[in-house]
């Protein structure tokens, strides 16, 4: 029992033993075991941000089997994860296990650092043990420092000023105010009316055959110029003429569509797909992730970097020729590009470590398990295979009336070639299934002749952008350069509980808390809100993590104007108040309105008189259908998991509940 090997958690523990010797003893530490104080500043900002770590609350047990194990030991691998993160990790159990006064003992530590755990990738680790990448230990010890001073902070300026209990924090206010304001920009739309005509066609065959097929076409000219329809009055006077006319059809223009395979995942990706094709927020993205990477069987999934190791191209490779045969193996192997600027943490992208089926795993593997893996296997595999190739028309169909002419278009579109579509179209219990993108058009040729069957006039309202949805957020964070693979799924839970945003039917909202704050933030620390400065505070970071920058001038720039803005400005803001929303309802005790209002917790009724009148109830949210057992209507409910369900409104006289709308209401349609 010579060689210690520290990880930050059992199931990996117990993933690396199946690979090692009784050589080696694993131990775990259990997540990070020293942190900055939780009831106190704990930075020397007079001493270069000196941080004041203490140990975790309820880590003695651990840290004590620690250090015993430690002094044991002839030899220590520091083992966690391949990140800041984990690299910090490596850097606390390293100062708390080392001995200060005997330099010559330290050398017995060496850190390893692997991407995936198997075997073949320990056992390369082993060979080659380094040191610890303090690099990565400032850049993360930066970013701490950094949310410490806003959060610690900003947050009693704004219990001050706008309510008791708020917190602030640096990348979680920029989200914020995106979302307050894409709601602003919905507010402040006018829709603006237009319309659509269609004609729905077919071969003139004479009368005495079969009817040929229908299909649709849209009306785009008149007389030669692209049409815009305004109002009901102009689509009904060129209905009546479009009705009258006679069709034939014009140009048929057919080509060859190519349609690459996407890269295969990174962070970002991999919450997109899994909140559009599976339905899941970031956060349970994330927790099945770290699973199936600590069972061993996915690289690590914490990376911006879409680059594959050779081997792995190779076993895809192999793979797509057993299994689809070599119509669908292009000739050379594909390699992606990262855009990603953080060289030295360039790992790979996110992929299965082997290529063996479900079913075949040695672990226990839960049914969610199942599923990401799923995803993550097929976007590799289709990765390596060849484009999709598609058939397109654009049929024109000329319309002649007694003055005017038009001109109608359909577009067909037939997959010639499923390439890596093969692979990629369909996963395991999808929620949301890819469109099917196939149209049909029947065949015909240039000056054939057409009977209208109908025409359908549609009145349409130009749309306001759409509210952000778990991926779009995901993908604007990334666009902005405000998130990094660690940080988008912690961002988005923290934002909904800490009560500025609210996820409805998938989509994110403000609250009216949400919108009070930003708008204290926007007039008073633009910094803060501004995409730019955060997103240049995260280069910083990375520039840290590079060894470019160092880290403490990098907060000194950060820090010395906000503390000077923090002191103007708890002089001279005044107090905002949270608008609450008034509900049609009086107060059964004194008559006032109603309003809701938002807690800790989340939203709940009160009175409009309060302090003088205490009334409150809980804030039920109707859920669209009534109640099976009782026909009352039924209300939006959390589990103590945050998991949300329906109950029946006349809880607990009726102990209906259900965690699905029923068919008919639910009408589900994939997210865009
Ligand atoms: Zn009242
Ligand atoms: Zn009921």
């Amino acid at each position: 029992m010579n060689n210690l090997i520290i990880v930050e958690s059992p199931t990996k523990a117990r993933t690396l033993s199946q690979f090692l010797g009784k050589d080696y003893r694993i131990t775990s530490t259990m997540g990070h075991i020293r942190d900055l104080p939780e009831r106190k500043f704990g930075i020397k900002t007079d001493k270069d941000f000196e941080p004041d770590y203490v140990l975790i609350p309820g880590k003695k047990e651990i840290i004590d089997t620690l250090k015993k194990e430690a002094k044991k030991a002839k030899k220590i691998y520091l083992a966690t994860d391949p990140d800041r993160e984990g690299e910090a990790i490596a850097h606390h159990v390293f100062v708390i296990c080392s001995n200060e006064k005997l330099k010559s003992k330290n050398a017995k530590f060496s850190r390893i650092v692997f991407h995936e755990i198997t075997k073949s990738a320990i056992e390369k680790a082993l060979a080659a043990p380094g040191e610890i990448n303090m690099d990565l230990v400032n850049a993360q010890q930066a970013r701490r420092i950094l949310d410490r001073i806003v959060g610690y902070k900003l947050s009693p300026l704004l219990w001050f000023k706008i309510r008791r209990g708020l917190s602030a924090g640096r990348v979680q206010s920029v989200v914020v105010r995106l979302i307050v304001d894409r709601e602003r920009e919905i507010e402040k739309f006018v829709p603006k009316e237009y319309w659509e005509i269609y004609a729905d066609l077919r071969k003139h065959l004479g009368g005495k055959l079969p009817d040929a097929p229908i299909f649709r076409t849209k009306l785009v000219q008149k007389n030669g110029k692209k049409i815009e329809i305004k109002n009901k009055q102009e689509a009904d006077e060129l209905a009546s003429e479009l009705n009258e006319s006679g069709y034939e059809v014009g140009n048929i223009e057919k080509k060859e569509v190519h349609r690459w395979p996407v890269p295969p995942f990174t962070t970002s990706t991999m919450q997109q797909q899994a909140a559009n094709r599976l339905g899941w927020p970031a956060k349970r993205t994330m927790r099945i992730a770290q699973d199936l990477y600590e069972k061993g069987l996915i690289t690590y999934h914490r990376t911006d970097s879409v680059s594959l190791a050779k081997e792995a191209i190779f076993a895809a490779r192999n793979f797509i020729q057993k299994t689809y045969g070599k119509n669908f193996l292009p000739e050379a192997p594909r390699f992606f590009k990262t855009k990603s600027k953080v060289a030295q943490e360039a790992h790979e992208a996110i992929r299965p470590t082997s290529l063996v089926e479900i079913s075949n795993f040695q672990f226990p593997i839960s049914n969610e398990e199942k599923r990401l893996y799923d995803l993550i296997w097929k976007r590799f595999v289709a990765c390596q295979m060849k484009e999709a190739i598609y058939d397109e028309t654009k049929l024109s169909v000329l319309a002649t009336a007694k003055i005017n002419h038009f001109l109608l278009e359909a577009l067909g579109r037939i997959i010639k070639f499923a390439g890596w579509l093969a692979a990629y179209g369909e996963i395991k219990n999808e929620k949301f299934k890819m469109k099917n993108e196939e149209i049909q058009l029947p065949d015909l040729e240039q000056g054939d002749d057409l009977d209208l069957v109908k025409l359908e006039n549609l009145q349409k309202f130009t749309q306001p952008p759409p509210r952000y949805n778990e991926a779009s957020l995901i993908k604007a964070l990334e666009e902005y350069g405000i998130g990094r693979p660690s940080t988008y799924a912690p961002i988005i839970s923290t934002i909904q509980g800490r009560q500025y945003v609210e996820k409805l039917e998938g989509k994110f909202q403000p609250t009216s808390l949400g919108f009070a704050t930003n708008d204290f933030l926007v007039e008073y620390f633009p910094d803060i809100v501004d995409f730019a400065f955060t997103a240049h505070m995260e280069d910083d970071l990375d520039e840290i993590a590079n060894g470019k920058k160092e880290w403490v001038p990098v907060i000194r720039e950060f820090y010395i104007p906000f503390n000077t803005k923090l002191t103007s400005v708890s002089k001279i803001a005044e107090r905002v108040s949270v608008e609450a929303e008034v509900i049609d309802e009086k107060c059964p005790e004194c008559d006032a309105p109603l309003v809701i209002r938002i807690g800790r917790f989340g939203k709940f009724i009160s009175c409009s008189k309060f302090p003088e009148c205490k009334f409150k109830k809980p804030y039920l949210r109707d859920a669209g259908f009534t109640c099976q057992k009782c026909g009352a209507p039924m209300v939006v409910k959390k589990t103590k998991k945050g998991k949300t369900f329906f109950g029946c409104s006349k809880w607990p006289a009726c102990n209906f509940a259900s965690w699905r709308k029923p068919k008919e209401v639910a009408g589900e349609a994939r997210p865009s």
